[in-house]
């Protein structure tokens, strides 16, 4: 494997970064990671973007031009020969002695890496569904920057694993779900309208939730943008998550309760069929 490392392609094993990188000491960094399917980056103009308001909220420089970084991504991609899999990138502050204060001189450090996931085990996954727990929200209120400070995330993911469960869903103190450890959280009401928490505030925008909104759109589904809580969650037709890795996958069961018959729901699963028409396909 072959990863991209400040300006060079280095074998993966012999990748390394200064020990006195932001991102390592104080997580001072933001990242992406962007689906590859059939040899495209899906989406890739999106994450981009997203990529540029996270370094503006922490007034991070891009490392390289946009046109640049999008040549290199296609590059990793290509170079460790992934079809179906995935692409990470992640920027960071840069490599200067330990202090609080922005560096005066850093430059802003960039790793891409790329691996080959085999697509048929998602798709496995979403003829069974996942379980979900529910935790309370202990996260900072600036969700919506993709910061590399994922602890909560790594603390809610590791509960839900020992739970038997593969997400766990952050919850506010008045119910209202907000959203995965790594995902975007939806359900399906019993009239059939699909229902996901706005993106204003208190959530990543996620890649995949938009382009779904456009997919449910076409679909002429009926879409609600607003807040739900677990009780509602747990009483609806259908809940799902959305995430680059995942598109849409079905939940059937949040904090031991199955949702209705504990079965993935048609309405998911039409949007994932579909969502492959609707993304945009950059060329890898
Ligand atoms: N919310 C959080 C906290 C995430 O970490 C992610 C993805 O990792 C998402 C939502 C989904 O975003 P996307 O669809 O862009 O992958």
């Amino acid at each position: 494997r072959i990863a991209y490392v400040n300006g060079r392609y280095v074998r993966h094993a012999d990748a390394a970064v200064n020990v006195e990188d932001r991102g390592y000491q104080f997580a001072d960094g933001v990242y992406e990671v962007c689906e590859v399917a059939r040899g495209y980056i899906v989406d890739m103009k999106r994450h981009l973007d997203r990529l540029d308001r996270s370094l503006r909220a922490l007034s991070i420089a891009w490392p390289m031009h946009r046109r640049a970084f999008e040549l290199v991504l296609r590059e990793v991609v290509n170079r460790n020969g992934v079809l179906n899999g995935l692409v990470y990138l992640q920027v960071t502050r840069g490599v200067a002695p330990r202090d609080f204060l922005f560096p005066a001189q850093a430059a802003p450090a960039v790793v891409i890496t790329a691996r080959k996931v085999d697509p048929a085990i998602a798709a496995r996954r979403a003829e069974t569904g996942i379980k979900v727990i529910t935790v309370p929200e202990n996260r900072w209120d600036r969700v919506d920057i993709k910061s590399v400070g994922l602890l909560p995330n790594v603390l809610a993911k590791q509960a839900a694993k020992e739970a038997g469960a593969q997400e766990a869903w952050f919850v506010d103190t008045d119910g209202t779900v907000k959203e995965g450890g790594s995902s975007n959280a939806w359900i399906v009401t019993a009239d059939g309208r699909l229902v996901t928490r706005p993106a204003e505030h208190g959530i990543l925008r996620g890649i995949t939730r938009t382009t779904l909104l456009e997919v449910a759109a076409g679909l002429g589904l009926a879409v609600e943008e607003r807040g739900f809580t677990v009780a509602e969650a747990k009483a609806a037709r259908e809940a799902f998550i959305s995430s680059a890795t995942t598109i849409a996958m079905p939940v059937v069961e949040i904090d031991g309760s199955p949702i209705a018959n504990g079965h993935p729901g048609s309405m998911v699963l039409s949007l994932r069929a579909a969502f492959f028409d609707v993304a945009e396909k950059c060329q890898a």
